[in-house]
């Protein structure tokens, strides 16, 4: 090589590792609420996209193209796991051949993982329909999980990319002291809630219910996944509840044909960020949880 041109090529290397020190993580995030959550701890060092929006159920996606296209190129994949993606994401990871982020690799993350999962099955009859096979998947909405699963996030994000580990760690003690504060207020909000008795549509609450106290008695679903049936929901009529909760992803039909029969209040709560109006990062989504719920709870 010609000095010149050897020069040049030194040039270009060194370019290219400037570059790279300074690109930022690209970030596959299979709900709304787990971008949200990398957001917030990852600040201006990665780019986020969100596999899936709140109107989609994340128990059933397509493996669409543009989601493998999107994963190909991604450094950290963050999910719920515990079966909740079993239906869409291992194919996504097949077909995107990115080694990074193949289970049990540091580019992939479970939030799952992190936290003491309720409802594990002791045995399961996947002929039943029963989509909740390794335990209840839908931790987001119980803010003490999250934050469980933001510290162990942040530990994946500094492992990943360690030049910046002081700003990630500045990140996590900005959003830990912001989000304990906030637990305290939702929690002094909700102190009337406790024991109150809620039918829920699908078992998504089951996290929420148990943080602030309340109790499950019925689920319109026989078993998650399954749609409600009216001897399901003749049922449900003696269980004396005092609010009935769900999505706005769920049929509206059973709960209202509940309400009609016992008087029982119905209300909507958005289970991710997005899911209504108000709920668009995850201080808004719980403001709005807790709000809604106060207001309509039977007293
Ligand atoms: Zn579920």
């Amino acid at each position: 090589m010609r000095p010149q041109i050897r020069q040049l090529a030194g040039l270009l290397v060194a370019c290219f590792l400037i570059g790279s020190v300074h690109a930022k993580l690209n970030i596959f995030a299979c709900e709304p609420e787990w971008a949200a959550l990398t957001q917030e701890l990852a600040g201006g060092h990665a780019t986020v996209f969100a596999a899936t929006h709140a109107g989609q159920d994340p128990h059933y996606v397509q493996a669409r193209p543009s989601l493998i296209a999107r994963l190909r190129s991604a450094d950290l994949a963050v999910c719920t796991g515990a079966e909740l993606e079993t239906g869409w994401m291992p194919m996504l990871q097949r077909r995107a051949r990115n080694p990074k982020v193949l289970a049990g690799k540091p580019g992939y993350f479970e939030a799952t993982q992190q936290v003491t999962l309720l409802e594990k099955p002791a045995e399961l009859d996947r002929a039943e329909g029963d989509v909740h096979g390794d335990g209840n998947p839908h931790i987001q909405v119980d803010p003490r999980r999250v934050l469980e699963v933001a510290m162990a996030l942040s530990s994946r994000l500094q492992q990943l990319d360690p030049g910046n580990k002081p700003n990630y760690e500045q990140l996590l003690q900005d959003f830990t002291a912001r989000w304990k504060a906030s637990i305290e207020r939702w929690q002094s909000a909700a102190a009337g809630l406790r024991g109150k008795r809620a039918v829920v549509h699908h078992r998504e609450w089951i996290y929420l219910l148990d943080w602030l106290g309340m109790q499950r008695v019925g689920s319109l679903e026989p078993k998650p996944g399954i749609p409600p049936n009216m001897a399901h929901l003749a049922d449900l009529k003696t269980q004396q509840a005092d609010v009935i909760i769900l999505s706005p992803a769920n049929d509206k039909k059973p709960s209202a044909w509940l309400q009609e029969q016992t008087g029982t209040p119905v209300v909507m709560l958005p289970h991710t960020v997005g899911a209504v109006p108000n709920s668009d990062n995850l201080f808004d989504l719980f403001d709005e949880i807790i709000r809604r719920l106060s207001e309509s709870a039977r007293t």
